[in-house]
């Protein structure tokens, strides 16, 4: 539903230009507009109700043909091996990019999709999308305050569910005529509910917003095929002792250890159903004609509210007798770091189920038993961020989905919303308008679990209806019918990743914007946004709670000397920052005294790998990204004299370092090719990234091996850059290691008397592998050294020695390199496998540290403190933080 959701929104910013360019005024009108009155708001049209149904036909003309071009997959392939075609596609493809960059330059977003077209991935540029949407959203929401003369702050709030709910107009999803239900405005309803108790409060396993990978939080599997990693099990968790060390030589206990780790690691994060959901493939009877069955009619059909363990099990074994049913969640995000599941919908053909999940959270597991039944067909609508939420907050997982939009989707059906389906299918005008209420609110208004129920209550007739129809589309066979359960399966196979904090995170959002932050600015950027991670981790809010990004970028932009300067920044002032001004303060004070250096360039080209939107060396060399002007000036829809700026926001007579960068990034020596400030920048990156990629199992040492470099669980983080560079840097390592290390081995393989005991033997054996795999981690260790003291080196040796005189025992394999020292697993922090928040040894992020970088000795202390608290959510600190002269939303 979710993506059904965005997929509207995105195409109404993206084709909406795109299908009003042939012919038509610059301005976007109708030809009729430009020879209207200059009277009206909007020339050409009587009112803006006028305008818009004008301008949502148009949205919905081009989404439909947009949904009838051939797909990436299937008939797109075959197409695109014709030269008229392509050449077609392109030139319509960069007029498409040049609208919508047109459209986002206009409200002064980040843009360019067209002219980063060789850089910027497909993906960015959907992200880009997606953040323009919702930049302009936000200012949409802004500006009708105003106009309604609503200062957000100010709204009355709902005590739980008993008032009329607040109504907020959201134009960009507002629904065509008609679907209007005894005359209620058509509208979406933000229940925005004061006094409510947090639930996250009673949950009886408590939120883990440490910066850490996500941990599976499954602990029994059914259905398995291959059964749960050991590591996963209750006892794998707790168990820290390292069986291996028992009767064998030291050093093949830390080889066995090694690759266990290795293993254990992978195990972990894998998804614990991957295995069956790879093996899974619809059971003959779903892939024949359907015969729809009716559904049953509302008022006849019975609705559970499931609140109890019992009422639970029951639903379960009810479920387990059913060859399909419908499911659905609601979820709430604004008063939590990760957000958590209210509400979980289930429909058999013949009940409806409501289950209230803030109540049974830590028993909704047992559900498994169904939900990864592959004889039980699970129908969703968009399943994307349902499959993420289960694994988050309740570790079930889904094998046997039919995904009903990837269905509408395959049928071109024009709209691949769920209330598309329902007016098409049952003639039901259904009412999205709760979409966004709080579902926090308990005891439930009775209009919000007709809401909640309308999700499912209808989904297994549609799931026959689509079977039917695109049994008919396959020409009775059933391909089609396999497509979707296959991409259904896809969605399945998703993993929930948590959002880790990196040192380079705020570079995400920054390069997304389109203002050009100096270096003052730009260290107020970086300091906010990770007081505001740190912040919302801790309270467990959301950082759209703690500080808005329009907030965050305002306050670093403006740098304010006095702490009312940074609540002049905010309109309504978040109650967090109200709460901690003073420290914000201290944070744009430290940015303020950061040297004033024009860079201009260097900072944004440095982005390395990490920034795919910025113009590659090739660009710059023949200078197609050097005429900023011309460019800027075919991309402005209007306003074309405000902007001096360039692409990128840098004054065009700003200096572009940009050779060798990418070089020196993984390159040990400093190629230093004249530009002193180039080199260093560089090297700075280059340093991070070195840095980030030392160890692979920094996470689980003690900290004294571990200087907390936070970047490094991106490592783990399939979703990041660093994974992959990780990735790929580990590869190349390792190959080069093994090619080095081969010489030696053999000498040394030599040297080895025949007589050895038992151990040695099959040590021997292993010699080879051992020391590749020793030998990486040397220069892994050798790495993280060389930015030690070198004596430290010398002290460290003896103390290994002494822990384990067996490794000591062993000349020969630990003779080759001098400095290094095996990793002593014993004092591995394995905590981060607990899913426990509270762990005071595991390395976590310390965003106070970054306040450091450039210290001041006056707020240094305070900064201090506040750094070393712990990232977890404190339960006693939730709701204290409403000031009272500011009324939390
Ligand atoms: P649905 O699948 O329509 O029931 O939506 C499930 C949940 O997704 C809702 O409870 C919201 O938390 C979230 N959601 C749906 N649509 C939106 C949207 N347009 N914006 C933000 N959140 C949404
Ligand atoms: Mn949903
Ligand atoms: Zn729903």
């Amino acid at each position: 539903m979710e993506a059904a959701g965005r997929e509207g929104s995105g195409s109404a910013a993206a084709e909406s230009p795109a299908g009003q360019e042939g012919g038509r005024g610059a301005a976007g009108l109708p030809p009729e507009a430009e020879r209207s009155s200059a009277a009206a708001v909007l020339p050409g049209f009587d009112d803006v109700d006028a305008f818009v149904k004008y301008a949502l036909g148009t949205v919905v003309a081009a989404t439909k043909a947009s949904s009838r071009l051939p797909q990436p997959g299937d008939e797109y392939d075959f197409y695109q091996s014709f030269s008229g075609f392509r050449a077609y596609c392109e030139t319509q493809g960069d007029r498409l990019l040049h609208c919508m960059s047109k459209m986002m330059q206009y409200h002064d977003c980040n843009s360019h999709m067209k002219y980063c077209s060789k850089v910027t991935e497909l993906e960015d540029k959907f992200d880009m999308l997606v953040d323009s949407n919702d930049d302009i959203l936000e200012r949409v929401i802004i500006s009708l305050d105003e106009a309604s003369g609503v200062n957000r702050n100010q709204q009355p709030v709902l005590p739980a569910g008993l008032q009329v709910p607040q109504i907020i107009v959201s134009s960009w999803n507002r629904r065509a005529k008609g679907f209007q239900e005894k005359g209620e405005p058509e509208t979406f309803r933000m229940l925005h509910a004061k006094n409510i108790p947090r639930p996250q409060l009673k949950f009886r396993e408590k939120i883990d917003n440490s910066n850490t990978p996500f941990v599976p939080k499954i602990f029994i599997k059914p259905n398995a095929l291959k059964p749960l990693p050991e590591a996963l099990t209750k006892s794998g968790r707790k168990r820290k002792e390292r069986p291996e060390d028992l009767d064998v030589p030291a050093a093949l206990a830390d080889f066995i250890h090694q690759l266990r780790t290795q293993q254990t690691e992978q195990e972990i994060f894998a998804h614990p159903y991957q295995y069956e959901l790879e093996h899974f493939s619809p059971p003959d009877k779903v892939l024949k004609k359907p015969e729809p069955q009716m559904y049953r009619p509302i008022k006849e059909t019975p609705c559970h509210l499931i609140t109890t363990l019992d009422e639970l099990v029951e639903l379960n074994e009810k479920l387990m007798n059913c060859e399909e049913f419908a499911l659905d969640l609601e979820h709430h995000s604004y008063r939590s770091f990760l957000g958590f599941t209210c509400l979980m919908q289930i429909s058999t053909r013949t009940e409806d189920f409501i289950i209230d999940t803030l109540e049974l959270r830590s028993n909704m597991n047992i559900l498994n038993e169904t939900f990864t039944d592959p004889a039980i067909v699970k129908v969703l609508h968009g399943a994307d961020s349902d499959v993420e939420w289960l694994q988050k907050d309740f570790g079930l997982y889904l094998v046997n989905v039919f995904d009903t939009h990837q269905a509408a989707r395959l049928l071109n059906l024009g709209r691949n919303s769920l209330d598309h389906l329902l007016k098409v299918y049952c003639d039901v005008n259904s009412n999205k308008k709760y979409q966004l209420a709080d579902w926090r609110i308990r005891p439930l208004p009775e209009e919000m679990i007709c809401y909640a129920r309308d999700d499912t209550h209808y989904l297994l007739y549609i799931y026959d209806k689509v079977r039917e129809a695109l049994w008919e589309k396959g020409y009775e066979q059933p391909t089609q019918l396999q497509v979707v359960w296959q991409r259904s399966r896809d969605i399945c196979l998703k993993k929930y990743i948590k959002p880790l904090f990196s040192d380079e995170s705020y570079l995400e959002l920054y390069k997304r914007q389109k203002k050009y932050l100096n270096t003052q600015q730009l260290t107020a950027f970086r300091l906010l946004f990770a007081w505001r991670d740190k912040i919302a981790r801790q309270e467990d809010e959301s950082i759209g709670y703690v500080l808005p990004n329009h907030m965050l970028l305002k306050i670093a932009e403006e740098l304010p000397k006095e702490p009312q300067g940074i609540i002049a920044c905010c309109d309504p002032v978040p109650p967090l920052v109200c709460q901690q001004i003073s420290e914000l303060h201290l944070l744009i004070q430290q940015a303020r005294e950061m040297p004033l250096i024009k860079v201009g360039r260097p900072e944004k080209a440095f982005f390395g790998p990490h920034d795919r939107s910025r113009v590659p060396v090739d660009d710059f060399q023949n200078n197609s990204a050097l005429e900023p002007a011309t460019v800027l000036e075919r991309g402005r829809l209007l306003l074309a004299s405000q902007r001096t700026k360039n692409i990128r926001g840098v004054p065009p007579e700003s200096t572009f370092f940009v050779a060798t960068t990418t070089v020196s990034i993984f390159s040990e020596h400093n190629e230093d090719e004249g530009n002193e400030k180039a080199s260093t920048a560089a090297q700075r990156k280059a340093q991070l990234v070195m840095d980030s990629l030392d160890n692979p199992f920094k996470m689980f040492l003690p900290p004294e091996y571990n200087p907390g470099y936070v970047s490094e669980y991106a490592k783990y983080d399939p979703s990041t850059k660093i994974y992959e560079i990780s990735n790929r840097w580990r590869l190349m390592r390792r190959r080069q290691v093994q090619k080095e290390s081969k010489g030696a081995t053999k000498k040394k393989a030599a040297q080895q008397s025949a007589v050895r005991d038992q151990a040695q033997k099959v040590y021997k054996e292993e010699t080879e592998h051992i020391v590749s795999v020793r030998q990486q981690a040397m220069q892994e260790q050798a790495n993280k050294k060389r930015e030690r003291v070198t004596s430290e080196v010398g002290t460290e040796l003896p103390k290994q020695a002494k822990k384990r005189p067996k490794a000591s025992q062993q000349p020969e394999e630990l003779e080759a390199p001098k400095q290094f020292t095996p990793f002593d697993y014993s004092k591995s922090n394995f905590k981060v496998f607990a899913g426990s928040s509270t762990s005071t040894q595991s390395p976590q992020f310390d965003p106070a540290k970054q306040a450091h970088a450039s210290k001041r000795s006056a707020g240094a202390n305070k900064l201090q403190q506040s750094g070393n608290r712990s990232m977890s959510y404190l339960a006693g600190k939730a709701d204290r933080c409403v000031v009272s002269l500011l009324p939390s939303q």
